[in-house]
């Protein structure tokens, strides 16, 4: 403490300012704190322009650029100690600089929002339901003629006698809740946390004998110290079962795992699984939770209490009393990239964290990027391969369509009705995948070729014709479908192309006989609507599931033998450096959800391009081999990984100030570039307008990381302070995942 006892701290506020701002510590406030000493990451409120506002000291008695007696005082201190512990404090404040983000805004975005908005950090009461003791000690046949009561009891039972209201209507009405209700089976209670599990034993369940391949790479992973793991592993070669078993250990030394995966809505059953062998508290943190629930979790991963951590993205900022180990199931998905806001990737911050805290990290996809396989080639990852399916399932069986040679119905070449039907006949499953939801892509005019275009977007307008609209899948501009075309009046308008909508259609025309469910945004969006496809799928009756990507993501299908991908030729052609990568990773698993279980199973891929050498690549040597020809071609083209990769983006209404505004960014850009540096741009973003605004990037590639970020920062503040028009908006993405 200086000599005239004047305390100085530095904050950050929630603002899209690149600075911080100075503040004293009155002395009446320092006796709110512990040891009377302010630290980085307590909260603290202080007077910014006209408003009160929520800060966070990021530094204390740095000095100031302003005199003492003209710093301002804070008006109150919130927390008597830090939040969230200093080191991951120190790890975000990395990540605000890394990622080029304001400080302020990037360190909010790590808290939960309660916490934002200064509320304490202590644990808030959320409304539960209960069993009753009738309701625990219930006989199976009293609720045989009411299987959704009797599935709400099961759900209930599943998470260790009570669950929080919220996760209850997001599957049940409130009809079935109050039946139960009446008839004495459970019960509201208000709780601040999930009740702990009630005995010391850590598993419910025993864990599985690992074959030998998953023995090799259980026997490699080291649960002491800091090591990045790639788990390469195809779709059921057990990879969710050495997550458990390396979860399992980390637990014995008492310490607590995180587990990152892409999306939890979509993947009950992943859940489920962690749900059912372990018998220690555990908590998911997901978007569909209520802000209390958000914050409860987060304590709970902060006190020590919880001990397993299951969420998505966001949940890699969750503070932990000790944290032993991170797994990222997925690796390869891009939903680990935020792509708007605080640009971080989940992933790298995985490894980053791991480092900083010397535990082990778990990079685990059948489709590895080609970020971590460069890395693993490196020697910065450990390899870890299991290539064969457990219990000898087998691999399933490609086979090529080529469109050009077939007569085509409704987007389905006659050879794969053929093969749908046989899989029918023999009660089997067929997944149909299309990744274009709607029912038509275009709407056309057949006698002047006019198409019903989005005014806001450099794009068509999908038919929805369930709906009876015209969507924009860009901007979500929507209207009425219309009969009679503007330009020309003719009425002759026709859906062209295919959507999830209209194959479901024609497919459940077509086989008659058979349930035909559609599994994409669109249909999901209703309450319940994915459980009823969940409880479909799993009971293996003989059906066709139509859906987009939501399909490759996870799910374990036991009775599918047969996948159909529709149309393979849209991911070739899309301009993005990445497009391949994505194309071979979307394929092998949607493929990889064939023949998982005893049955053999059988993948069909339609296209006009049979020759097209990465679905050659991909079919005759695989993904792997198909990986290692993309990342030649990166070097060749010098890309990442092989180059670090930044854009700055703008985009306005007046595509003129969004083309100046990266110029001046150029020419800044230019005065501190050196040799190892190159720039490329302004060029158009790759759907150049989108919300009825014009997109531009300038694209800046370096052989050095230290040198990108060099100038990053140095263009970043002159940049702010030359955007004097909020007619720009701007930002900038570090190791962006589209450009
Ligand atoms: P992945 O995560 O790679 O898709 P899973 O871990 O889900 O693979 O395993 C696929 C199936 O094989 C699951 O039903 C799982 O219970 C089962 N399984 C995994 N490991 C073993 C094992 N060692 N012995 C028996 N069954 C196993
Ligand atoms: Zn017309
Ligand atoms: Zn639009």
């Amino acid at each position: 403490m200086p000599q005239n006892g004047l305390i100085t701290v530095r904050i950050a506020v929630p603002s899209p300012l690149r600075r911080t701002f100075d503040y004293k510590l009155p002395e009446h406030l320092r006796s709110k704190i512990d040891d009377q000493k302010p630290l980085p990451g307590m909260r603290v409120k202080v007077e910014f322009g006209r408003r009160s506002l929520i800060g966070l000291i990021v530094a204390t008695n740095q000095g100031s650029e302003i005199a003492p007696e003209k710093l301002k005082d804070i008006i109150d201190i919130i927390d008597s100690s830090p939040i969230v512990p200093s080191a991951l404090f120190e790890l975000f404040i990395w990540a605000a600089n890394y990622y080029q983000h304001p400080l302020g805004e990037a360190l909010f975005t790590t808290l939960p929002s309660l916490l934002r908005k200064g509320e304490p950090a202590i644990p808030a009461c959320i409304p539960h339901w209960k069993l009753t003791e009738l309701g625990s000690n219930l006989e199976a046949k009293v609720l045989k003629r009411a299987p959704k009561q009797q599935a709400l009891i099961d759900f209930i039972q599943q998470h260790s006698d009570c669950v929080a209201e919220s996760e209850i209507t997001a599957l049940f009405s409130s009809t079935i809740r109050n039946q139960l209700k009446e008839k004495g089976l459970i019960e509201p209670v208000l709780i601040e946390k999930t009740p702990p599990a009630a005995s010391d034993e850590i598993l419910k369940q025993p864990s599985l004998q690992l074959d030998n391949q998953q023995q090799v790479a259980m026997n490699a992973i080291d649960l002491h110290s800091f090591n990045s793991y790639l788990l390469e592993g195809v779709t059921g070669s057990g990879k969710t079962e050495i997550y458990l078993q390396a979860i399992e250990q980390a637990l014995r030394y008492e310490r607590q795992a995180l587990i990152l995966i892409p999306e939890i809505s979509l993947t009950p059953q992943t859940e489920k699984r962690f749900r059912n062998r372990f018998n220690v508290p555990m908590v998911t943190i997901h978007s569909g939770m209520t802000d209390n629930q958000r914050l409860n979790a987060w304590l709970q991963a902060k006190s020590g209490q919880a001990k397993i951590i299951l969420g998505t993205r966001s949940a890699i900022f969750t503070p932990f009393k000790a944290l032993g180990l991170i797994i990222l199931d997925e690796e390869h998905d891009p939903s680990y990239k935020q792509q708007d806001g605080f640009r971080y990737s989940a992933r790298d911050l995985a490894v980053i964290r791991a480092q900083r805290e010397n535990i082990p990290v778990i990079l685990g996809s059948a489709t590895p990027s080609l970020e971590s396989l460069n890395n693993s080639n490196k020697g910065r990852y450990q390899h870890l391969t299991l290539d064969k399916r457990v219990n000898s399932a087998t691999t399933p069986d490609w086979k090529l369509v080529d469109l050009k040679t077939e007569s085509i119905q409704c987007g389905i070449a006659d050879s794969t009705l053929t093969a749908i039907k046989k899989t029918l006949e023999a009660q089997q499953q067929v997944l149909v995948f299309l990744n274009r939801r709607g029912f038509a892509p275009t709407l056309l005019c057949h006698q002047c070729g006019w198409t019903a275009q989005c005014l806001s977007c450099d794009s068509k307008l999908t038919v929805h014709r369930a709906r009876g609209r015209l969507i924009c899948h860009h901007c979500d501009y929507q209207q009425r479908q219309i009969h009679q075309c503007p330009s020309c009046k003719s009425s002759d308008l026709i859906a062209a192309g295919e959507g999830t909508e209209r194959s479901e259609d024609f497919l459940q025309q077509r086989f008659s006989d058979y349930p035909v469910i559609r599994v994409d945004r669109d249909s999901t969006r209703k309450k319940g609507a994915l459980e009823a496809f969940f409880a479909t799928a799993d009971s293996g009756k003989a059906c066709i599931l139509v859906g987009t990507q939501i399909l490759a993501k996870g799910h374990h299908f036991e009775n599918v033998t047969l996948v159909v991908i529709l149309d393979a030729d849209s991911g070739l052609m899309s301009p993005d450096f990445r497009s391949h990568e994505r194309m071979g990773q979307l394929l092998t698993q949607v493929a990889g959800r064939s023949g998982r279980g005893k049955l053999s199973g059988q993948v069909i891929v339609q296209t006009h391009q049979p020759e097209h050498p990465v679905l050659d690549q991909l079919f005759n040597e695989g993904y792997r081999q198909l990986a290692q020809k993309l990342l030649n071609h990166r070097q060749l083209s010098l890309l990442p990984p092989f180059r670090a990769l930044a854009v700055i983006r703008a985009e306005s209404a007046n595509p003129q100030l969004a083309i100046e505004f990266l110029s001046l960014a150029r020419r800044l850009s230019e005065q501190h570039t050196t040799s190892e540096l190159a720039l490329l741009g302004p060029l158009p973003a790759l759907m150049e307008k989108r919300s009825g605004r014009y997109r531009f990037i300038l694209q800046i590639t370096s052989t050095s990381r230290g040198s990108l970020q060099t100038l990053l920062t140095q263009v970043a503040s002159p940049l702010e302070k030359n955007t004097k028009t909020n007619k720009i908006r701007w930002s900038i993405d570090v190791d962006p995942q589209e450009l």
